[in-house]
Formats: structure tokens, C-alpha cells, sequence
């Protein structure tokens, strides 16, 4: 080899050591990316297996083997705990643990044995499916980023590749009992990617981390806090409000005597009642449809592709659904309504042009008794 192995294991170990710091400040920031901590945990183990192999000064008895085996396959069971975390917040460590434990057992026999070779040669075929089974976490994930983590897929299957010629190269020797580490170039390629995979792998998974808290942050600030529909901001940065837009239909949307509801049952529960026609909202209209808070007790919702009648449907069915939660007002019998004004237009006219003529016939359905949907007359094309 070009360097000697001792210069590599210290550089290994310092490339490491840097990327576990910078993965566990991510999670210290962010505790709910338990990916990163496990990644770090993962790695810690595997450096400190390979530190023990490269320090090992001559020996090569039980010990030597069986504690950096057995710290190389933790490592592995976290770093897939990770990459299972990653996918899906949700996932368990079953399967992680499952893997753990049968690897351990597969592993202990032959080297209590004393059979060392074979113990060695399991260990590589431990290690290969591990890396394939991050490998294909990492591919079922990969629409969230699809360089990154096809770039992430690809380390993963090399750094397995690399273990199945080591596998292969001891299955070549054929030997059950090996007194040294197997010294041939599938252990120098192992080695090499071993440290390509580290610290690739490991600068990805903050890239990735980065990129995800970009698009929380995003999604923040278009979200309306309290309702979890577009905001106000999002709405007009999609519909700029002095900007022509295609043919199109959009309601406006204002909950009625709303005051009534803050003042006899609290500004809390008249939170609740805005969280509950937000979810009306979601609940009656169909994906492409785009429903944002203006402010307050206001909503609209924008009906691209959708004609007149066909917006007017979903709008009486908003409506309709919403009275009937039957939500109490808090005022004699009363329940919470909405009243709607629907404005069709679009190919001439400007965003706020349209949302103005929706307002005013939702102003005629607030006139006209409320609890309705009412349409404004079409715009005259001079
Ligand atoms: P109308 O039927 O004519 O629409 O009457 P209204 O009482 O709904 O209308 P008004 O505009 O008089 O009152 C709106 C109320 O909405 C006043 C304001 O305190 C309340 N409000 C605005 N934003 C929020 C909010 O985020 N939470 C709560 N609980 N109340 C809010
Ligand atoms: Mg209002
Ligand atoms: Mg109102």
C-alpha cells in the first residue's frame, strides 16, 4: 500500500471523529432526527473496531477478533437503525435488533470454535448485507432527494461489493483457521471504501439533513400556524395580486357572527372552530384545489381546471359540511356557519381584480341572511 496502515487508521480516525461531532450537533438541533445520532453512534463503533484491527500489534487471537467484529456489526445495526429512521421517522428497531442478534450468534459460533477463517468470512458476509440492506433504504427514499440519495445508494452497494470480494478471496483461500488478518487486494479495496463509505456517507447524511430543514422551514413559513392551510403570503406568491391570471374560479369564504363565538365561548375555543372549518376545507376539496387563510376568520380557495358549476358544487358542499359539526355558538341554540361568494374570471383580469368580486358576493350572502354561497355576476368583457 501507498501509506502504511497505522497513518491511515489516525487519519480515518480524525475524519471520523470530525463528522460524528458535526452529525451529533445536527441532532442536538434538531432532536427529532434521530438518524443523525444513530449515524454517529454507528460510526463511533466502527472506528473504534478498525482502531482496535490496525493497533493490534502482531496479535491475533480471540479477543482481537471477536471485539472488533462484534463492535463493526453494532456500528452496522445502527447505522441501518438510521438509515431506517431516515425513510421513516416512525419505523421500530425490530428489525435493526433482529439483524444484531442473529449476526452476533452467526458470528460467536465459528470463532468460539476456533474456526477464526470462517468467523472472518461470515463477518464480510454480515457486513455486505448490511451496507445492501442501507442501500435499500436509501433507494426507497430516493424521491426526496434523487441525487443524494442515489449517490447514497451507489457508496453503499461499493462498500458491500468490497466486503463480498474479501468474502470471496477467503472462500478462494479456503482456510477455517487463519492466524493473521488476511493481508490481499479485496482487504485493501475493504479498507478503501470502508473509508470512502465513512465519511461519504457520513457528509451526505448532513447534506440531506440540510436540505430537510430547508424545506421545513419553507413549508413554515407558507403555512398558516394555527389551521395548516397556505398563508396569506403563500397564496399571492402562487396568485400574484396585480397579475392577469388564466381562467379561473376561487371563493371566499367568512365564518358568520364569528365574534359571537370568541365573545360567549373564548378565544380558544374559537381557535377550534377555525382549526374545524380548516379541516372542512381539506376534508371537501379535491387535491389540485388550493384552500389558504386570508386572515382572521377568512379562507379562500382556489379551484384550477374547475368550471363554474363545478366550483359552485364543492363550495355549497363546504357549506354545508361545516354547519353540519353543528358547532355550538355559544349564543341560544345557534351553530357555526359560513357564508361563501364565488367569482369566476380570469384570462383579463388580475388576481385581486377576481378575489374583490368574490368578496362582494360573499358580502351579498352575508346581506341575504348568511349560511350560503352566492355567485358573483360575470365580469363584462368591454
Ligand atoms: P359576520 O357574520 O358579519 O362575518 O360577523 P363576524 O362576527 O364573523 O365578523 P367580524 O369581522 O365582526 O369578527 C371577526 C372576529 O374574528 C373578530 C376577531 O376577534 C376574530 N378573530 C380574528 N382572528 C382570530 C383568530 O385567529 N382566532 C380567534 N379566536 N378569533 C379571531
Ligand atoms: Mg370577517
Ligand atoms: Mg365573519
Amino acid at each position: 500500500m501507498i501509506i502504511d496502515n497505522a497513518s491511515l487508521l489516525i487519519a480515518i480516525t480524525f475524519s471520523s471523529v470530525a463528522l460524528m461531532g458535526a452529525l451529533i450537533i445536527g441532532w442536538y438541533n434538531a432532536r427529532g432526527e434521530k438518524y443523525l445520532a444513530l449515524g454517529a453512534a454507528g460510526i463511533g463503533l466502527i472506528v473504534v473496531s478498525m482502531a482496535i484491527l490496525g493497533l493490534r500489534n502482531g496479535a491475533y487471537d480471540f479477543t482481537i477478533q471477536f471485539v472488533p467484529y462484534f463492535l463493526l456489526i453494532s456500528g452496522m445495526s445502527f447505522i441501518y437503525a438510521g438509515a431506517r429512521q431516515f425513510r421513516n421517522a416512525a419505523s421500530t428497531f425490530r428489525s435493526p435488533i433482529i439483524t444484531w442478534a442473529v449476526s452476533v450468534v452467526s458470528l460467536s459460533i465459528p470463532l468460539i470454535a476456533g474456526y477464526s477463517g470462517t468467523g472472518t468470512l461470515i463477518l464480510n458476509w454480515i457486513a455486505a448485507a448490511y451496507m445492501l440492506l442501507c442501500a435499500w433504504e436509501y433507494w426507497r427514499g430516493r424521491h426526496e432527494a434523487p441525487v443524494a440519495l442515489v449517490a447514497n445508494t451507489i457508496l453503499y452497494v461499493l462498500v458491500s461489493t468490497s466486503f463480498v470480494a474479501a468474502a470471496i478471496m477467503l472462500i478462494i483461500d479456503g482456510r477455517a483457521i487463519i492466524d493473521a488478518p488476511p493481508d490481499n487486494w479485496a482487504e485493501h479495496f475493504n479498507l478503501i471504501m470502508s473509508i470512502v463509505g465513512l465519511t461519504g456517507i457520513g457528509a451526505i447524511t448532513l447534506t440531506l439533513h440540510h436540505a430537510r430543514a430547508a424545506r421545513r422551514h419553507r413549508h413554515e413559513a407558507n403555512t398558516d400556524s394555527l389551521t395548516g392551510v397556505l398563508n396569506r403570503r403563500a397564496l399571492f406568491t402562487h396568485f400574484p395580486e396585480d397579475e392577469i391570471v388564466p381562467e379561473l374560479v376561487v371563493a371566499m369564504f367568512d365564518l358568520d357572527h364569528f365574534k359571537q363565538i370568541n365573545d360567549r365561548r373564548g378565544h380558544a375555543a374559537g381557535d377550534k372552530v377555525l382549526q374545524s372549518f380548516a379541516q372542512t376545507l381539506r376534508a371537501e376539496t379535491r387535491g389540485a384545489d388550493i384552500p389558504a387563510r386570508l386572515g382572521g376568520e377568512e379562507f379562500c380557495v382556489v379551484f384550477p381546471g374547475l368550471d363554474r358549476e363545478a366550483a359552485l358544487v364543492i363550495a355549497e358542499r363546504i357549506r354545508a359540511a361545516f354547519a353540519a359539526k353543528a358547532i355550538p355558538t355559544g349564543h341560544d341554540n345557534g351553530i357555526a356557519t359560513v357564508s361563501a361568494g364565488l367569482a369566476s374570471g380570469g384570462g383579463e383580469e388580475t388576481f385581486s381584480s377576481l378575489l374583490s368580486r368574490a368578496d362582494a358576493a360573499l358580502y351579498k350572502a352575508k346581506r341575504s341572511g348568511r349560511n350560503q354561497v352566492q355567485l358573483a355576476a360575470l365580469r363584462l368583457v368591454a
